[in-house]
């Protein structure tokens, strides 16, 4: 077995390595070494390092409380750890490190010293702000909501302008639905965020089995609203498509023991049908639609307001898609 390096060989080691080594000791919360790539990594001397309190200084105002509650949380428990933070330069740039930290103890458990390496991940960090970038782009970009894959806002609007083109070419009725959860708040508030996200999945699934002829559209319009676009499709059977989500959502009978109107999760709707005339603007349409949803849950939520329709019409069109 060759002989253990003396010590001129381990200084040689570390100080040769791009990471920084350090030592500190517990009880007197002093460095008593740190090793010189410091200084060109951040401008100060390793003299200058006397204390923890040093450190703490130099750390980003944002990343003290938390990075330094951590490392003395982890020390008293005698816990090797790891943490990130930005370390300021003598000239007031920041630097991402992550400094990792081997707690020793002595016989009796009591921690002693403390021995670490810092390393510059400045680049690593950099790379993954690029990336979380590029997905927050990519998202946008795409036209599927990301949460309950159905289509996004932006889908909307392109599909929206191109149905209208088509209904005013072809002297088509086209219908729109817009859908808003009920008591949503409180759904997230009772259940908790994460059952929340389950909860819109679940309904824009409930929505896409009832919009499902071929150019039917089902779309998140944001939030816990939802939005149909159905071309070639009249008053009557919009209303009745619209009754038959509501009743779909209630079917399922998701629990909401918050909700105002009862112990399952209700949606309202507003439904809208036109022929739309050369040069009209859809965003007339869009907001009579929305104004519905907004009498349907002042008429108490629950339920579908549309044009003035013969009621047995859109009950016997919503038992007929019921089968
Ligand atoms: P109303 O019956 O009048 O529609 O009341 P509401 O509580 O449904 O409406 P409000 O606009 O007060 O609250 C909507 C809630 O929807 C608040 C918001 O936190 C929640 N929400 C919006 N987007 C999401 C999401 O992506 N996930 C989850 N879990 N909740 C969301
Ligand atoms: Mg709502
Ligand atoms: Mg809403």
């Amino acid at each position: 077995m060759p002989n253990a390096p003396d010590s001129d060989i381990y200084r040689t080691l570390l100080e040769s390595t791009r990471a920084i080594p350090w030592t500190i000791d517990w009880a007197s919360k002093t460095f008593t070494y740190i090793g010189p790539q410091i200084e060109p990594l951040l401008g100060w001397t390793p003299e200058s390092w006397a204390t923890v309190n040093d450190w703490v200084e130099r750390m980003h105002p944002d990343d003290r409380q938390r990075v330094v509650d951590f490392c003395v949380s982890q020390s008293l428990a005698g816990v090797d750890h790891e943490a990130d933070y930005r370390a300021m330069t003598r000239d007031g740039r920041y630097v991402w490190i992550r400094d990792v930290v081997h707690v020793v103890r002595d016989a009796q458990g009591e921690v002693t010293q403390l021995i670490g390496f810092m390393f510059d991940i400045t680049e690593r960090k950099r790379s993954e702000e690029q990336l979380a970038e590029l997905q927050k782009t990519l998202e946008e970009l795409s036209y599927q909501d990301g949460l309950t894959g159905v289509a996004n806002r932006r889908m909307f609007d392109v599909v929206i302008d191109r149905e209208w083109l088509a209904a005013c070419r072809d002297r088509q009725p086209l219908s729109l639905v817009v859908i808003d959860i009920d008591w949503f708040k409180q759904y997230n508030d009772h259940h908790g965020h994460l059952k929340g996200d389950e909860c819109l999945r679940r309904v824009a699934r409930l929505l896409q089995s009832v919009a499902r002829r071929p150019r039917d559209f089902v779309g998140r319009f944001g939030g816990e609203e939802f939005v149909l676009v159905l071309p070639a499709t009249d008053r009557d059977t919009a209303a009745a498509i619209a009754e038959h989500c509501r009743q779909q959502v209630l079917d399922a009978c998701i629990d909401h023991p918050q909700s105002g109107t009862g112990d399952c999760l209700t949606v309202s709707a507003g439904v809208g049908t036109t022929v739309p005339e050369p040069g009209a603007d859809p965003v007339e349409f869009i907001e009579s639609v929305d104004r519905r949803l907004y009498q349907a849950k002042l008429g108490g939520r629950n339920r579908v307001v549309g044009e003035p329709a013969v009621a047995g019409d859109v009950a016997d069109r919503a038992a007929e898609l019921a089968h």
